[in-house]
């Protein structure tokens, strides 16, 4: 696979940034003092790379001299990394990217990307090339894809020639530097959308930028391929802190691992004295195992301030660059052969064997001369003997991968070691050798002749054993291979798994305390439970004897109860529950009873106090009748005694109607005598009164007669006055005036008493008239009168009749009683007996009773008062 091939030292170079301006108005130092093109000197020390740059110095020149080669080399078949070291704003990121569409300012990557495709359209047309380009960082030694934000944590394999890589990582095709360029504008966007603060970030984690290019010859099928790295590593502040002289930097692997592991790396590699290097300390170092110390051309930015501020952190920058120089890669072509050259190589590894058949052959035949007897002192050429060792099974790979050799020329190597030794020490092996030999001969020679057949052919099953041991050495190999592949994966595993499980354990434990309380906590429960369980138990086993006793009281045989409870609580709950029940509804029924009873007694003690009132008036009623009938009796002897006497008169008196019978006719004509002269005085009346009448009238004529000439009178009277006084009125006008009025008041007068006396007449004949009217309503005020008296006649003698009727009532009543009484007062006693024992409030309703028949006394008493 490898053709050519070249040891070279890691190409280390530095740049210095000018001062910024914080450093500038914090008046720092500038520090370094420059010498020549490869050396600077700090506080006196020089430092020398392949080259350092100043503080002046263009990105185009720093691309020109370091970076422009590897372009050229990638396109060659070889692999190549670009470093980027320093402390935290010394300049890594502005060496790398730069100012990346700035002309001027762009830094290295984009200078590669451009000059890349100018190299190619330079060169043959028959090379076809395959440009693949990746970005990703590590952070927290963690591979994260910045062209697919969801692969966060990448993994490093090996390929099939051992060369590890990262798996699974985007990989884009490019045909342009635009193409290119848009690749890393991407990656950048992500890498900033991924990150709260993207200057901590950048200075805590690596970004490295993957160039892959193969390319393959159209006619000879020729394939080249070679990988540029171009890698911002983070900041060094963190490891120089630490001290990383090399020492094993135990709290920097806290803070970045891989740049720690890169320091470690570094100064093994250095040294050259330790056998193992860390690669595998971080994915980092894996990943870039070839660049350092390996098949790679591999140049070193070492950045650095200027200021004397950072002089310490300046200082350690530069010893690790001078570390890093010492360490040597060889970097050899990435040649794929063709069938044609592997055919040659074919060839000349069967004469390479046909050769060493022959050896073998020489030597045996050798051997079988000495086991003979025979004595041939170097016949057999020394260098003859190293393949004869080879075959043994002592591998010169070991050998080299100890010694941190490239594998390439390792595999070389058995093929083409040539030892050169001196005249003087060859003749001294020589020597020694035939010595052996001669002790070997003496040896064999004592030995029987029948061993050396035996030796031949034990000779042929080493040979052979020998074959299939390297066969299997070489099988093993491969499977270690793929082991040590499938071990990194699996630690890496057993790690995550670790944790887990240290996660998991505590939890079990947590989870196990916790089971601890509960089932601290179910058997104090369950015995709870069961403490409980018997006090029901016992509990019901109580209520059921009350219940049955109570069955037994209420008298309800109808329900049979477990008399003794032990098993099933929930059957003889039920049970109990039932009986309760039934027991509930036979004392609702009762109290229902009791109640109606109550309610019966309470009206017939309503009814017996009435009957007892109703008794007692009837007692009254009964003394006043009594005392009525002895007045009655009293008054009809009184009456007999009378109608005696009244017989007595009657007979007297029918005596004396027989004798005034014998007068009756005498008096009947003096009535019609009598009658008659009624009549006539009737008659007389009536005549007087029309006499009167008449009377009256004429009367009143008279008057008004009288009345009417004393008028005439008046007024002849009158005028004689007045002519009188005309006459005097010739003689004294003044006094016939006073004549005058007077006569005119006389007048007036007498007008008015004509009119009084009209109004006198009218009213009387008025009088007259209403007369009759008055008598009419007069005669019917009598006719009512008497109406009215018969009606009072009539309501008196039904009240008679009521009266007489009561009494009759009164007297059934009395009867009743009478007949009643002596049966009930036996009755009251007996349910008095009985309440008196069955409730207290009873008792006192038999106090109410005690005096319906108890106070017989006192109503006798009354009916004596109501007598009296
Ligand atoms: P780092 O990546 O090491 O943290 P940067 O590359 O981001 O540091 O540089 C920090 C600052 O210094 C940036 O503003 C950058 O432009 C400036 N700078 C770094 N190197 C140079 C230089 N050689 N010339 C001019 N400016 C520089
Ligand atoms: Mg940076």
């Amino acid at each position: 696979m490898a053709d050519a091939s070249a040891e070279c030292n890691i190409k280390v170079l530095c740049r210095f940034r000018p001062l910024n301006q914080s450093e500038i108005i914090r008046g720092d130092k500038f520090i370094p003092l420059f010498q020549g093109d490869d050396t600077v000197s700090i506080a006196g020390k020089s430092y020398v790379f392949d080259r350092v740059f100043p503080t002046n110095t263009t990105q185009e020149q720093v691309y020109n001299t370091c970076a422009k080669q590897i372009v050229k080399d990638v396109l060659g078949g070889y692999n190549g990394t670009i470093f980027a070291y320093g402390q935290t704003s010394s300049g890594k990121t502005h060496t790398m990217e730069g100012k990346l569409h700035d002309p001027h300012g762009m830094g290295i990557i984009p200078r590669i990307a451009e000059d890349i495709f100018n190299h190619i359209f330079a060169m043959d047309e028959n090379l076809e090339f395959h440009i693949k380009v990746s970005y990703f960082e590590i952070y927290m030694d963690k591979i994260r894809d910045l062209l697919d934000v969801t692969k966060t944590n990448l993994a490093v394999h090996e390929d099939k020639n051992r060369v590890p890589y990262v798996k699974g990582c985007t990989e884009r095709f490019v045909s342009s530097p635009e193409e290119v360029m848009d690749v890393i504008d991407e990656g950048k966007a992500n890498r900033h959308v991924a990150v709260t603060n993207m200057n901590e970030h950048s200075s805590r984690s690596h970004s490295i930028f993957l160039i892959n290019i193969k390319q393959e010859h159209v006619e000879t099928e020729q394939k080249l391929c070679g990988k540029l790295y171009l890698v911002d590593l983070a900041g060094s502040e963190k490891v120089s802190k630490t001290g990383a002289e090399g020492a094993v930097l135990d709290e920097a692997k806290n803070i970045n691992k891989s740049l720690s592991s890169l320091g470690n790396v570094i100064s093994a590699l250095a040294e050259g004295t330790k056998t193992h290097v860390p690669y595998r300390d971080s994915k980092m170092t894996r990943i870039l195992q070839d660049s350092l110390g390996g098949n790679c051309r591999t140049t070193m930015f070492i950045c650095c301030s200027p200021s004397s501020y950072n002089d310490q952190e300046t200082k350690s920058t530069l010893m690790f660059g001078q570390r890093a120089k010492t360490i040597r890669n060889t970097a050899s072509v990435n040649l794929e052969l063709t069938a044609e050259q592997w055919k040659k190589k074919y060839e000349k590894e069967k004469e390479k064997n046909r050769m060493m058949k022959e050896t073998v052959q020489r030597l045996e035949s050798e051997l079988n001369r000495w086991i003979n007897g025979e004595l041939c002192p170097g016949a057999v050429p020394l260098e003859c003997l190293i393949p004869k060792e080879d075959s043994l099974g002592r591998l010169p790979r070991e050998e080299s991968s100890s010694s941190g050799l490239s594998r390439l020329p390792r595999e070389d190597s058995s093929s083409s070691i040539v030892i050169r030794i001196s005249e003087e020490e060859r003749q001294k092996y020589e020597e020694e050798i035939r010595k052996l030999y001669k002790q070997l001969d003496d040896k064999l020679l004592v030995s029987s002749r029948g061993d050396s057949e035996k030796v031949s052919s034990e000779l042929g099953r080493l040979q052979m054993e020998s074959d299939i041991a390297k066969a299997e050495v070489k099988e093993v190999l491969q499977a270690l291979e793929e082991l040590a592949v499938n071990y990194d994966e699996k630690s890496q595993e057993v790690e995550d798994k670790s944790l887990q499980n240290k996660l998991l354990a505590e939890e079990l434990a947590k989870k196990m305390a916790h089971l601890m309380t509960i089932e601290a906590e179910l058997s104090r429960l369950q015995e709870v439970s069961s403490h409980q369980r018997k006090r029901i138990a016992e509990v019901l086993n109580g209520l059921m004897r009350d219940l049955s006793e109570f069955s037994a009281i209420v008298g309800n045989k109808d329900i049979k109860l477990p008399m003794e409870i032990t098993g099933a609580i929930e059957e003889e709950f039920t049970v109990a529950r039932l009986y309760i029940s039934k027991i509930k509804s036979e004392v609702k029924s009762m109290v229902k009873r009791c109640r109606q009873l109550e309610n019966l007694q309470m009206e017939c003690h309503r009814k017996m106090e009435e009957t007892g009132r109703e008794l007692s008036s009837c007692q009254l009623l009964i003394s006043q009748h009594e005392a009525k009938i002895h007045s009655l009796t009293d008054y009809m002897q009184n009456i007999e005694l009378k109608n005696r006497q009244l017989e007595d008169n009657y007979d007297s008196l029918s005596e004396e109607l027989a004798k005034l019978h014998a007068q009756g006719k005498f008096m009947e004509s003096h009535r019609e005598t009598h009658h008659k002269q009624l009549g006539r005085l009737r008659d007389d009346i009536n005549e007087k009164q029309k006499i009167i009448d008449d009377l009256t009238e004429s009367v009143l004529a008279r008057e008004l007669q009288t009345l009417h000439n004393l008028r005439k009178l008046f007024v002849q009277d009158l005028t004689t006055r007045v002519k009188r006084h005309s006459e005097m009125e010739a003689d004294d006008s003044g006094g016939c005036s006073h004549q005058k009025q007077k006569i005119s008041f006389l007048e007036n007068n007498l007008d008015q008493l004509t009119k009084v006396h009209k109004q006198l007449v009218r009213d009387n004949a008025d009088l007259r008239c209403e007369l009759p009217k008055l008598e009419k309503r007069l005669r019917s005020t009598a006719e009512r009168v008497r109406a009215l008296e018969g009606a009072l006649k009539e309501a008196k003698e039904g009240a008679m009749k009521d009266r007489r009727r009561y009494q009759q009532e009164v007297e059934s009543i009395k009867d009743v009683m009478r007949a009643k009484n002596p049966l009930r007062r036996q009755h009251a006693a007996q349910i008095g007996n009985d309440t008196r024992r069955s409730s207290p409030d009873i008792t006192s309703n038999n106090v109410a009773y005690g005096h319906t028949h108890t106070p017989s006394l006192d109503q006798t008493g009354l009916a004596k008062s109501a007598l009296h």
